[in-house]
């Protein structure tokens, strides 16, 4: 019976899409949130936007 090698897995919170273990993260699986560059830069201008909704609320002038 052939089974297949174990990769970890992990969720990315930006496209809720499992994605597996690279070679370049063997260093920083650990640190790996994010499946690709692309979601990353997705979660960053979300964040981005959530803080500019916050200061403005937080105007009081
Ligand atoms: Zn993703």
């Amino acid at each position: 019976m052939h089974k297949k090698p174990f990769l970890p897995e992990k969720i990315c919170p930006v496209c809720q899409r499992p994605f597996q273990w690279r070679r370049k993260w063997r260093l920083n699986w650990e640190a790996v949130r994010y499946c690709s560059h692309a979601c990353q830069k997705r979660r960053a201008i979300a964040m981005d936007a959530h803080q500019a909704v916050m200061n403005k609320e937080n105007r009081h002038d």
